[in-house]
């Protein structure tokens, strides 16, 4: 039997580990942390995101975790639409968003065979042309025909294969939180349609979750604002925040007043510089691939990451679907990375291009920005700012 052993139970161990089992692999899923638990936070999930999920498990429910994402437009922190919010137009499913739990949820359901080891932290990495592909917590050591490597940005699997590539801060910090249905203010329920909000050098973001997420409902939200992350008590991050963004339009002030210091997840954003040079290192019968944000994690602008952790999975399976361990494994391997490289390095450039937007500072930079938002929705709806548009799961 095949077999494969997959280092990290976030989204994209959980995805590939679950797809590869159905597909008849032997499948160890080795995880850090004594257990496996999604932050307290939300996602949304873009059309690609919900394709990919869609093609690895069509029983996964994924239409009953996720609500549909109204498009609330872009304004200014007075109120001001630089983009007016439009409905959607186009076949296939529309973005939705859902609890980063239930998520969690639906992939371990889908788990099916695989052994999980929680508390295993690998820290060594074994990978070379003629032996298989192993990992060891310096107890014992797991050799597997495939090696997938999805243990998030500081990846031990990506630093022994793609060294080249590491985490860099990118200039910005985080801050997420999911307010319970119970405890929304009803002057935010009503106001919160859903969109995004830009000020000089800030955004904030604000989601319902609808009824339909699980039955649970709330709000979600995302603050950004430039800088490195901060060393703070969250309860101290919670009134900066309140201060940063005093005087914006409802119901962000409201939002953030509802929101606990139990609730904020802060954190540095980081992405990989540069991506790795490959995503597949043949080995033995088979390999390592990267995946996830091991392979490509990027700032949350286009909320991409998850989305196309999934791709990853999608495709992974589709391309050993059929590979024996030996050539054809090593094939499959090599075949991940010339497909799965072109399409996030575009994601990564688009994310670029949203990364200045959500940096403009200082009047002019402002004002460039505000006309070009004015002109832009039309070609952001188009293929060249939205990755999620043209992405379908490989047979
Ligand atoms: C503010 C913010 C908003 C976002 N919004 C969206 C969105 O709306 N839509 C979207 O698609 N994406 C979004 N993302 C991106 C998304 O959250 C990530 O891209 C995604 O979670 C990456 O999943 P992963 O499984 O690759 O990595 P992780 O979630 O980091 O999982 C890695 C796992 O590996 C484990 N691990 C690490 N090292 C080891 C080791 N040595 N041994 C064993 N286990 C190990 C970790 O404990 C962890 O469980 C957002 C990100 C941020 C920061």
């Amino acid at each position: 039997m095949r077999t494969a052993v997959v280092v990290g139970a976030g989204t994209a161990g959980l995805a590939a580990a679950g797809a590869l089992s159905r597909s008849g692999w032997r499948v160890t899923l080795l995880e850090r942390a004594e257990r496996i638990a999604a932050p307290p936070t939300a996602v949304v999930l873009w059309p690609n995101g919900l394709r990919a999920l869609q093609s690895l498990d069509p029983d996964g429910g994924w239409t009953a975790i996720a609500s549909p994402l109204p498009d609330g437009g872009v304004r200014r922190p007075d109120g001001q639409w630089l983009v007016t919010p439009r409905s959607r137009t186009g076949a296939g499913p529309g973005p939705a968003a859902a609890h980063l739990e239930d998520v969690y949820d639906a992939l371990v359901a889908g788990l099916g065979d695989v052994e999980i080891r929680t508390g295993f932290e690998a820290t060594t990495i074994r990978t070379g042309l003629r032996s298989r592909p192993a990992v060891s917590d310096g107890h014992s050591t797991i050799e597997a025909d495939l090696l997938v490597g999805a243990d998030g940005i500081d990846s031990r699997v990506r630093a022994a294969v793609a060294p080249e590539s590491v985490a860099v801060g990118s200039g910005f910090a985080a801050w997420q939180a999911v307010i319970p249905g119970f405890r929304v203010p009803s002057t935010a329920e009503d106001r919160c349609p859903g969109g995004e909000t830009l000020g000089a050098g800030y955004r904030f973001v604000a989601i319902p979750l609808g009824d339909h997420a699980a039955g649970r409902g709330g709000i979600y939200w995302v603050a950004t604002a430039a800088g490195a992350a901060r060393p703070e008590s969250a309860a101290t991050q919670l009134t900066l925040l309140r201060r940063w963004f005093a005087g914006w339009h409802e119901p962000v002030g409201a939002l953030l007043d509802a929101t606990r210091p139990e609730d904020l997840v802060p954190q540095g954003v980081r992405e990989l510089r540069p991506l790795p040079r490959a995503y597949g290192f043949p080995g033995g019968p088979g390999g390592v691939v990267l995946i996830g944000d091991a392979a490509h994690a990027m700032p949350h602008h286009l909320g991409q990451g998850a989305c196309l952790a999934f791709e990853d999975a999608a495709t992974l399976r589709a391309v050993v679907a059929d590979a024996e361990p030996g050539p054809d494994l090593v094939a499959a391997v090599e075949n991940y990375s010339r497909v799965r490289q072109p399409r996030t390095a575009t994601v990564v450039r688009q994310n670029r291009r949203m990364s200045a937007v959500v940096q403009a500072r200082g009047r002019l930079a402002l004002r460039a920005r505000d006309a070009a938002l004015n002109h832009m929705r039309p070609r952001m709806l188009a293929r060249s700012l939205d990755p999620s548009h043209d992405w379908t799961p490989p047979e």
